[in-house]
């Protein structure tokens, strides 16, 4: 395996959460990451991190980004958004924005990048999935796992496109994991204790995880050089 040191990596939805966590694993291990959020403000900072404000349901602003950043080495597709309910509670608008940021989001930012990749005959693109939709049914996550079963098809099908030129792109499917906005939908409840006990009594593993887990396999994934196509589950066990 390769070393990520000195590669240059985008990252999406930096701000909080996984994305956070994945821009600040690779800027340790000496990548330079272009860390982006449409909520600039809470950005990381730091050695090797340049951050920017992006938002992802824009084509514009992502070639304008990718135009000034260059080639890019390794593309990590973190944004996404959590709804919540049955297909009868969901509206079509639903589905149609969570589609634009769960999936669209990513066709624009790897159209973006790919060009670059090709030329240098080298890329990882990472997309953030879920265990939900992507593996297994989840109660009240009808929208949200629509869009991320989209996500394995995405990569499944760039990766099929584009083995032979050097280029690969694989799926994370994490389960649930630490975050503000998981913090949101526990309360969103109107139980926090309860559900945050039901969130971890799903889990074998005993725990919910932590962004930084799904970044150390991201940043496996950035330069793992024989795994492209696949959906890499890291749930505690939950799908198991
Ligand atoms: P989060 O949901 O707490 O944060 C999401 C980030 O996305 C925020 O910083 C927000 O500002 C940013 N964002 C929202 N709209 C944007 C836009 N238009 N352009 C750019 N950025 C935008 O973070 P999280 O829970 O770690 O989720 C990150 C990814 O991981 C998502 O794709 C999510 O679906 C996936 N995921 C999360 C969990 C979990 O339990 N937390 C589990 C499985 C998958």
């Amino acid at each position: 395996m390769t070393s990520v040191s000195g590669k240059t990596v985008l990252v999406t939805a930096a701000a909080q959460g996984i994305g956070r966590a994945i821009a600040l694993a690779y800027a340790g291990a000496g990548a330079n990451v272009w860390a982006t959020d449409i909520n600039e403000s809470a950005l990381p900072t730091g050695d090797r991190i340049i951050p920017r404000k992006l938002d992802v349901l824009s084509d514009d602003a992502v070639s304008v980004l990718v135009g000034e950043i260059g080639a890019v080495d390794i593309l990590c597709n973190c944004a996404g958004f959590v709804h919540a309910g049955t297909i009868l509670e969901a509206a079509r608008g639903d589905l149609d924005f969570a589609f634009d940021l769960n999936v669209k989001s990513m066709m624009r930012a790897i159209k973006a990048v790919l060009p670059g990749m090709l030329a240098q005959r080298d890329g990882s693109i990472i997309n953030i999935a879920s265990v939900a939709g992507s593996i297994k049914g989840v109660q009240n996550r009808f929208v949200y796992g629509t869009t991320k079963g989209a996500v394995i098809g995405l990569t499944k099908s760039v990766a099929a496109d584009y083995v032979s030129h050097g280029i690969r792109c694989n799926a994370i499917c994490p389960g649930t994991v630490e975050s503000p906005s998981l913090e949101q939908r526990l309360g969103a409840t109107g139980d926090y204790e309860q559900a945050r006990k039901a969130f971890v009594a799903r889990q074998p593993i005993g725990r919910i995880g932590t962004p930084e887990e799904i970044a150390a396999l991201a940043l496996y994934l950035g330069t793992a050089s024989y795994t492209t196509g696949q959906a890499h589950i890291i749930d505690g066990g939950w799908s198991n």
